[in-house]
């Protein structure tokens, strides 16, 4: 097997009697983008810190190509980290800022010249050296922010939500551009972000974190398809969730009652469920379908009966809420592209379906 890049192993930090990092494994292979996604506090800014060497770990061990990097200090780990607030000299021109590291490492002037000419080639800015950073747009100054790191050629770069200061239209321009610009570098990425699209759109693979540990880790169709906890059901896309009783387990398939009083059909994906379990059962907004009549939804093993609550007009990825008839709580459901439904309104009457092996069923967690 090729070695990755990056590994942690039993990677844990306690801060007093928190454990931000609780045992966290995982291995980076050369040339992959690489996220960790979760929510605020969970912990990801501490891994960064740990494997920069801003931070020593309580426990485990960090290798960046086979090495581990623990009494390596910071400044002379082969790691690279971009910010959020890019901290670019805005007294320095472009080529300055990029060739900083590399004066500072005391690098011949004329090696400095070619190196910087041949990064700025690579992120597709070759005439902008002689700028200051204030004349570039805030695109321009997040590749320059990661070229200035690539310069040095670190072993990985890591990057700490560096989308976050950025407004919608530009993020959602730079999350491809940064995918092609590590493309372009070969270079292993790792991503920190509470942002799923962010994660799911860029990475080749994702660990979602939550509470100090990586509850799932996979490409991105497998988190969302695939959830393998109930956290990452409901952190990672939307979905419509139902908490209630299981009444019957036969294989995989289940029937819920929820405490709205909905019978719902289910699948527990070889998790441990049994009756009397008190369970939550997830549904996606896309894998509902309308109908117009009782009979368009006929063909699935679950089907309601409501009325549109509300409209939530977003383009292609509009949706309706709907209120069955029977039980009191609203679901979501995506309508379809077709257009065959643009003229539902508040109060139309709706029949929505969907396969049972669409419900992902997990036990409640406690609390
Ligand atoms: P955010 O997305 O908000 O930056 P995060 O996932 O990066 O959050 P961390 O900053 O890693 O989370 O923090 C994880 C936990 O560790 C939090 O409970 C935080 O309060 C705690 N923590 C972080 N740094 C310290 C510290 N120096 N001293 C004490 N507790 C800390």
């Amino acid at each position: 097997m090729t070695q990755p890049d990056l590994a942690c192993t039993h990677l844990t930090k306690r801060f007093g009697d928190t454990t931000a990092v609780d045992d966290v494994s995982f291995e980076v292979p050369p040339g992959s983008f690489f996220s960790i996604l979760g929510p605020s506090g969970c912990g990801k800014t501490t891994i960064m810190r740990m494997i920069a060497g801003f931070l020593a770990p309580s426990d485990g061990d960090i290798r960046i190509k086979g090495r581990s990097v623990l009494d390596v200090p910071p400044n002379k780990r082969p790691v690279n980290m971009v910010f959020q607030h890019l901290a670019l000299f805005p007294m320095m021109n472009i080529a300055d800022n990029i060739g900083y590291g590399l004066r500072r490492k005391g690098l011949p002037k004329p090696e400095i010249t070619a190196k910087v000419g041949e990064v700025l080639e690579r992120i597709g800015l070759p005439d902008i050296g002689t700028r200051r950073v204030e004349e570039l747009s805030g695109g321009q100054k997040q590749r320059v922010a990661i070229a200035r790191c690539m310069v040095l050629e670190p072993d990985v770069l890591l990057l700490d939500e560096p989308l976050g200061a950025l407004d919608l239209k530009l993020r959602e321009h730079m999350k491809i551009e940064l995918k092609a610009l590590q493309a372009a570098f070969d270079t292993t990425f790792v991503y920190i972000t509470h942002d799923q699209s962010e994660a799911l759109v860029m990475s080749d693979t994702v660990a979602v974190m939550n509470a100090g540990r990586f509850e799932q880790m996979g490409a991105a169709r497998d988190l969302y398809y695939r959830p393998e906890t109930a956290f990452v059901a409901g952190f990672v896309g939307d979905s419509n969730r139902w908490r209630g009783r299981v009444e019957s387990v036969d294989g995989d398939a289940l029937r819920l009652r929820s405490d709205s009083g909905l019978a719902l059909l289910g699948s527990r994906h070889g998790r441990a469920l049994s009756d009397g379990t008190t369970a939550d059962i997830y549904v996606r907004p896309e894998a509902i379908r309308l109908g117009h009549t009782p009979g368009d939804v006929a063909h699935f093993d679950n089907r309601l009966s409501g009325t549109v609550t509300s409209l939530l007009f977003n383009g292609a990825a509009s949706r309706i809420l709907m209120r069955p008839d029977q039980g009191s709580e609203e679901i979501e459901v995506a309508l379809p592209q077709s257009g065959e439904f643009a003229h539902l309104e508040r109060g139309s009457a709706v029949h929505v379906g969907w396969s049972s092996d669409q419900g992902n069923c997990f036990a409640a967690e406690a609390g």
